[in-house]
């Protein structure tokens, strides 16, 4: 943690010096939202979400991006265990049709599985990819 907490801080530096923007990748959220402006949530090799970093941690709107987020343990949270994302994720020459997170989403419905949801301006610069991420059931 000391490290990582190092690394982040000279990438700070660095950028501050050069006056340069950083793209970081990473399965880390805890990182992600230390030092992301904007997050760009992917799936199977898909954009499905982005947005400024407080509008993605504070107001998810695609399935995927919430379940990740529910997936962080919380200090002085008192859970017995950490929720997970049943499934798997698909092989990328095995896309389920439609919406590629179809088979592990709990909102999915044949709707879903009839195209890929294009990434969509859902209000103020957050596109997400999703044809309920308005929170119909529809
Ligand atoms: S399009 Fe359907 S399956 Fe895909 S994330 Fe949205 S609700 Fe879930």
């Amino acid at each position: 943690m000391t490290i990582q907490a190092q690394i982040i801080e000279l990438l700070a530096e660095i950028q501050a010096e050069m006056g340069m923007a950083i793209q970081f990748i990473s399965h880390n959220l805890g990182v992600v939202s230390e030092i992301a402006d904007d997050i760009a949530v992917m799936y199977a090799g898909r954009i499905v979400e982005h947005a400024p970093a407080a509008d993605i941690l504070g107001a998810p709107r695609h399935p995927y991006t919430r379940a990740l987020i529910a997936t962080v343990p919380r200090i002085g949270a008192r859970a017995r265990r950490l929720p997970a994302i049943g499934g798997q994720v698909p092989h990328p020459l095995a896309l389920p049709p439609g919406c590629a997170f179809s088979d592990r989403c709990p909102l999915a419905d044949a709707a879903c599985r009839a195209a890929e949801p294009p990434l969509a301006d859902t209000g103020g610069g957050h596109l997400v990819a999703c044809i309920k991420a308005d929170g119909s059931t529809r």
